[in-house]
């Protein structure tokens, strides 16, 4: 057997493959309440939270950002969606001998515009320079910490479920939760996608890549936030999937209320890919308690990128997930073998 891409594509293939390979070696590997074991966005030990993330973004300029901002949210977003308030990052590169050194410096900026954004530091790092044909993969390692809100909304949460740990875990919804979405879904995966197939005749696609902290930190203020996940690879159908399954509940999703631009949908019709199956870079899907899901909506829309923030799911005793259509079908909501689109992110 050798390794394939649909290994490390985000999907069911990829779960095998981190069961098989990592758990069986490994274990639940732990030094807080959420370890390896748990496959959340990171571990936490302490009072923090760390995650790490390799980045192989083709092309490594695209439309919306680039490796560096990438590499700086993949982190600080894994981080976030935990709930933690991130504070560092480090970062190795891998160059490619003979790669331009403007657009390494350009990346860099780029990195640090969105470190400031979130108010994180790059404390350390590391620089490989090899002959293998790779141009450039970023890997960035993150930690963020407890703070004050996260209490207050773990508090809210712990009045009807057991909630030991003292992060937000992408298996805590419960029967009676709203699903929120932060914004469109499809941007960076479909928008990549068209710019490599040179499908330029949708002026308006971009990735959608940004910080999300303002997005929870908002979300967390407001207090009765269950779960959170950010839907890169597989997108929001294997997000969706896994806070289902290690939840143990059903998520409804009303498809007509999931958000997605004209112009993704189109390039998604050509391309032939499905939308909700591929990476966001900038979004959260956050599970409410449905006393508190308006008033976290309200919150959300008033941050920098979750304006067109929507409630679009339910979740209800049972198990997977579900979209319904206007007219009243349900159907299941797969998740994929992997990301239809390879190299991004
Ligand atoms: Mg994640």
């Amino acid at each position: 057997m050798r390794i394939s891409t649909k290994d490390g594509a985000g999907g069911r293939k990829m779960q095998e493959f981190l069961e098989e390979v990592i758990l069986d070696t490994f274990g639940d590997s732990s030094v807080g309440s959420i370890g390896l074991g748990n496959l959340d966005d990171g571990a936490s030990f302490g009072n923090y939270i760390i995650s790490t993330d390799g980045h192989t973004v083709k092309p490594l300029f695209f439309k919306g950002g680039d490796i560096g901002r990438l590499s700086a949210c993949g982190t600080i977003n894994d981080v976030s969606v935990m709930g933690a308030r991130p504070i560092l990052i480090t970062c190795s590169l891998i160059i490619q001998a003979g790669f331009e050194l403007e657009d390494l410096k350009r990346a860099m900026v780029s990195m640090k515009e969105s470190c400031d954004e979130a108010d994180v530091k790059l404390v350390a790092g590391d620089t490989k320079v090899v002959e293998d044909e790779i141009g450039l993969y970023v890997s960035t390692t993150g930690v963020g910490e407890y703070w004050d809100g996260l209490e207050t909304n773990l508090d809210i949460i712990r009045e009807t479920q057991d909630y030991p740990e003292n992060f937000i875990k992408d298996s805590g919804l419960a029967p009676g939760d709203k699903i929120i979405l932060s914004g469109t879904v499809g941007d960076h995966g479909i928008s990549i996608m068209s710019e490599r197939e040179e499908l330029n005749i949708f002026g308006d696609l971009a990735s959608d890549v940004c910080p999300v902290w303002g997005i929870t930190r908002r979300a967390i203020e407001t207090g009765g936030v269950s779960a959170m996940k950010d839907p890169t690879r597989g997108g929001i159908s294997a997000a969706l999937n896994e806070m289902s399954d290690k939840s143990a509940v059903k998520i409804t999703m009303f498809e007509e209320k999931i958000p997605v631009k004209n112009s993704i949908r189109a390039a998604a019709d050509i391309l032939g890919i499905n939308f909700h199956d591929v990476a966001n870079e900038g979004k959260v899907v956050i599970g409410a308690r449905e006393e508190y899901a308006e008033d976290i909506l309200e919150a959300v829309r008033r941050s920098k990128y979750g304006k067109d923030a929507v409630i679009c799911g339910e979740v209800s005793e049972g198990s997977k997930v579900f979209l319904r259509t206007k007219i009243g079908a349900r159907r299941l909501m797969n998740i994929p073998e992997g990301d239809p689109v390879p190299r991004v992110c």
